[in-house]
């Protein structure tokens, strides 16, 4: 690329793969291609931490660039694909891998073609792909169909697979969890995760265990993993066929990086929970409106298994958290709007006039 290289002195964020250079497969020489992802605030959640007596913290990986942790593994996994002289990347996705495909390759020149299972995907998530000149191909059958028909055509075609079995998205996912232990001189206790095809849950890990053997951390916290109930395959055992949540970036009943996750769980002394979906809206809510963090539903799972874990007692009090949450709230925005009847929060309507308003708003003069 014929762009220059910020200056590491510059205030500007330079994206994971610039910022963690040593600690990732680049040279000199690679082809950098980034919208500067990474980065994303660390943030107290005091309601969180009252509700639980630990001592919570949100890692907000909806403030990436096309709003979901995607594209920590995008920008590595795009950027070796260029340099292995790819034209054309593809992935299955539930969403948010299409968008971030999409964006970091038309930056980068080449072209991402996406399939996603028909109808299943959310709104925001699909105009992105489309918007950032994805090739979408929308397929009549789920997720899990999707994954074998990309792991198919990059066998036998010329195109290159960017989805989490691709190890270089792992690779770019292991840096949050450096920017965790940066931020806080230390890794925490436990770490709660959301988990689709657990290669999130298996990059923290990865990105944990490195920092403990650099010595910049004392302890590797207990990961945690999430699933909806009517998705949790890690959970029973066993493959679900038909997997259905509201959790539209979850819904996945074949988990790709599913025996690297137990490996994670056993290693970490860590764990895997299933949760209803009235419990993550519920979570979803509190989020945003105790604390002014707002995400999709997949997201809010990790609020609602700290919310479960500390209810049985299973979170020792004080106990340093960290909760990822995964994608912005603006994705998938409708359910937000949502009251417990299932109707729509209708807001108050009113003529142009103060005093009327001010009685609607319970002001005093
Ligand atoms: C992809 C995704 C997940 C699941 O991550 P995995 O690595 O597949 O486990 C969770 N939440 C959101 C918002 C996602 O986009």
């Amino acid at each position: 690329m014929n762009h220059p290289t910020p200056k590491a002195t510059s205030r500007q964020w330079r994206g994971v793969i610039r910022e963690y250079a040593d600690r990732l497969d680049v040279t000199d020489a690679t082809p950098v291609v980034t919208l500067g992802e990474g980065g994303t605030p660390l943030l107290p959640a005091p309601a969180l931490s009252r509700r639980t007596g630990a001592d919570v913290w949100v890692k907000y990986e909806g403030m990436n660039p096309t709003g979901s942790f995607k594209d920590r593994g995008m920008t590595m996994a795009v950027t070796k694909a260029v340099e292995r002289g790819a034209k054309v990347v593809i992935c299955a996705s539930t969403g948010n891998t299409s968008a971030s495909a999409a964006a970091y390759a038309t930056h980068a020149g080449i072209k991402a073609a996406v399939l996603v299972p028909e109808g299943k995907i959310a709104m925001g998530k699909l105009s992105q792909a489309i918007a950032h000149n994805g090739e979408l191909i929308q397929v009549q059958g789920n997720f899990d169909d999707c994954l074998d028909i990309a792991r198919d055509l990059a066998e036998n075609y010329a195109v290159h697979l960017v989805n989490s079995v691709n190890n270089d998205r792992i690779e770019g996912q292991k840096t949050a969890a450096f920017e965790i232990v940066e931020a806080h001189g230390d890794a925490p206790d436990f770490h709660f995760i959301p988990v689709g095809n657990a290669g999130n849950y298996t990059a923290y890990t990865r990105g944990y265990r490195e920092d403990l053997a650099a010595g910049n951390s004392t302890r590797i916290p207990r990961m945690f993993g999430f699933q909806a109930s009517g998705s949790a395959p890690i959970v029973r055992g066993e493959p679900v066929r038909n997997p259905e949540t509201i959790a539209s970036a979850i819904r996945i009943g074949n988990p790709a990086s599913w025996e690297l996750a137990l490996a994670a769980r056993d290693e970490t002394d860590g764990y895997f929970g299933a949760i209803e979906d009235d419990k993550i809206l519920e979570a979803q809510r509190i989020l945003s409106a105790e604390v002014g963090i707002f995400v999709e539903p997949a997201s809010a799972i990790s609020v609602a298994g700290l919310l479960e874990r500390a209810e049985a007692g299973a979170i020792p009090a004080g106990a340093r958290v960290v909760l990822t949450v995964t994608g912005h709230g603006l994705k998938d925005p409708q359910w937000a709007l949502r009251t417990a009847d299932g109707s729509d929060v209708q807001p108050t309507v009113v003529p142009v006039d103060t005093a009327q308003i001010a009685a609607v708003l319970g002001l005093t003069s």
